[in-house]
């Protein structure tokens, strides 16, 4: 039967059931459902085939968007599923982490009546294809006897590893962590992303080839010369790990700690790879304070809050509008009781022998700086001790580039961010050509999603420069 041409209007947007707060504070799996596959084809069929698919323009990694939402609607699951993972390796994820409000979905025609729901949808097609067996095809690929080294195990470099395999070129990664996936198994945590989903990509890549070699620091327990002479060529995809230092009076006080080793604490305990007490930092019982208004602090908010908190009170020195954290994830803190103030710059951690509180000031919104950002002016007059027995400092991360990039000819931008090509042949070619790189170390903290962008794009120029493309 036809599609009604106003079915956008009829069939509301309706997301998988979210729980309600007060049950999902109570443990740290993910809180949204899933749809069946009437709900998927329903939702699905909302896309009005516009003709202008802003979405796929503002999706970094441009995907398919109506193509795949046709192919659901009719039923044809495997087929999404092969098309989605045309343009992006990791759809599963980014259905899930994917801050859509400002992506795709945020460019959706019909977003002013509840744009179609895209992330939830390419997060249940992968999720059911492989209940239902789907698994990518590589019975077309032939062995080119080339073998690339992958340094880095997150996002950048699963997605250049995807690539390469469908190549016919050999991917080997290697990585610090005893698992893959970077910040998606040690950052982001699980009841964003439960990591039972980085798991089964894992044995997804592992089944097209790709090897892994973990609990392996490139530079300690194997020499960067090691991997130059072993493969054709490298791709780094490291992140970014060193912490914006806010140099606030007071912050190395007891009770005052940095996000990730807050958060990746809380990870090691729920996947038991860290049992000792000793390393894990727990607020339970205490007055929390965050400072920071991006994904890391929003993480932070909703971590204290499982763990006990007795209050957590999230300081941001812009608006909220201006806030960096994606809109869904600040929602969900506020209702699981998070407190915002918006418009607090902190200027001092407060405290003798263990912190006490955060002095911050109120600000204002003046001229754009040099980021093209208004900038927060301070208020005078305006400052107050918000009350704190544990902190938690989330002002980003920056690269840093290890020793061993000098020694190979591998240039940094006085950032820290990694010199790549931009135009011409080869695309994400650092400055020693045999090594491309991509993802936060070359683009500063990002995202998830294009960070997968960067690693496919690198692999397509470093097959091209094999002569295998
Ligand atoms: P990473 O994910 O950092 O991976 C780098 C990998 O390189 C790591 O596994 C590391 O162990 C390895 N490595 C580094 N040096 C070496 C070495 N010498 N030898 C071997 N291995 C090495 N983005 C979103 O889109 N949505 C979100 O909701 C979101 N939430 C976030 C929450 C937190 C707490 C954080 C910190 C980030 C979040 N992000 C989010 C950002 C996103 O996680 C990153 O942009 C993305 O992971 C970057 O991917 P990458 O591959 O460049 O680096
Ligand atoms: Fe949207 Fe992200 Fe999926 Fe692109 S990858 S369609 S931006 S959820």
């Amino acid at each position: 039967m036809a599609k009604h041409p106003l079915q956008f209007i009829e069939v509301r947007r309706k997301d998988p059931d979210k729980q309600p707060a007060e049950e999902r504070v109570r443990h740290f799996g993910e809180i949204y459902g899933h749809y069946d596959p009437a709900n998927a084809a329903q939702q699905a069929g909302r896309c009005l085939d516009c003709g202008n698919p802003y979405c796929e323009w503002k999706c970094p990694v441009h995907n398919y968007i109506p193509n795949w939402l046709k192919l659901i609607e009719a039923g044809k699951l495997f087929e999404a599923a092969d098309l989605s993972h045309q343009t992006n390796s990791l759809p599963e994820i980014c259905g899930r982490v994917c801050p859509q409000d400002r992506l795709c979905e945020g460019a959706c025609t019909i977003n002013d009546m509840g744009a179609v729901s895209i992330g939830s949808i390419e997060r249940y097609i992968t999720d059911e294809a492989y209940a239902q067996g789907w698994r990518p095809d590589m019975s077309e690929v032939a062995d080119t006897g080339k073998r690339v080294a992958i340094i880095g195990a997150g996002p950048a470099g699963l997605g250049a590893a995807d690539i390469l395999a469908r190549e016919g070129i050999r991917a080997i990664v290697y990585d610090a962590y005893p698992e893959i996936g970077g910040l998606l198994t040690f950052g982001i945590p699980p009841f964003k992303l439960e990591k039972e989903i980085v798991r089964r990509r894992r044995k997804l890549l592992e089944g097209m080839g790709v090897k892994f070699v973990l609990n392996t620091r490139v530079g300690v327990d194997i020499s960067f010369q090691q991997i130059i002479d072993e493969h054709d060529a490298v791709f780094l995809g490291i992140g970014t790990y060193k912490y914006v230092d806010g140099k606030l009076p007071g912050q190395d006080l007891p009770g005052v700690v940095d996000a990730l080793p807050y958060l990746v604490s809380n990870i090691n305990r729920q996947l038991k790879v860290d049992a000792d007490p000793a390393n894990f930092i727990n607020f339970a019982g205490k007055h929390v304070v965050v400072l920071g208004g991006g994904d890391t602090g929003m993480d932070c908010n909703r971590t204290a809050i499982r763990q006990g908190a007795k209050s957590v009170t999230c300081a941001y020195r812009r608006d909220e509008e201006n806030m960096p954290g994606s809109k869904r994830e600040v929602e969900n803190s506020k209702e699981e009781g998070v407190r915002f103030l918006f418009n607090r710059q902190p200027i001092e951690i407060v405290g003798d022998k263990h912190v006490t509180g955060v002095r911050v000031v109120e600000t204002k919104l003046g001229a754009p700086g040099p980021d093209g950002r208004r900038q927060p002016e301070p208020i005078e007059g305006s400052e107050e001790v918000l009350p704190a027995d544990a902190v938690a400092i989330a002002f980003g991360f920056r690269p840093d580039p290890p020793a061993w990039f000098e020694e190979h000819g591998i240039e940094s931008l006085p950032s820290g961010r990694t010199r790549v090509s931009t135009h011409g042949e080869f695309p994400f070619q650092t400055t020693n050509p045999k090594v491309f790189a991509g993802g936060d170390m070359v683009r500063g903290s990002d995202l998830v999603v294009t960070a997968v962008f960067e690693g496919r794009e690198a692999a397509k120029a470093i097959s091209k420069y094999l002569g295998v493309w």
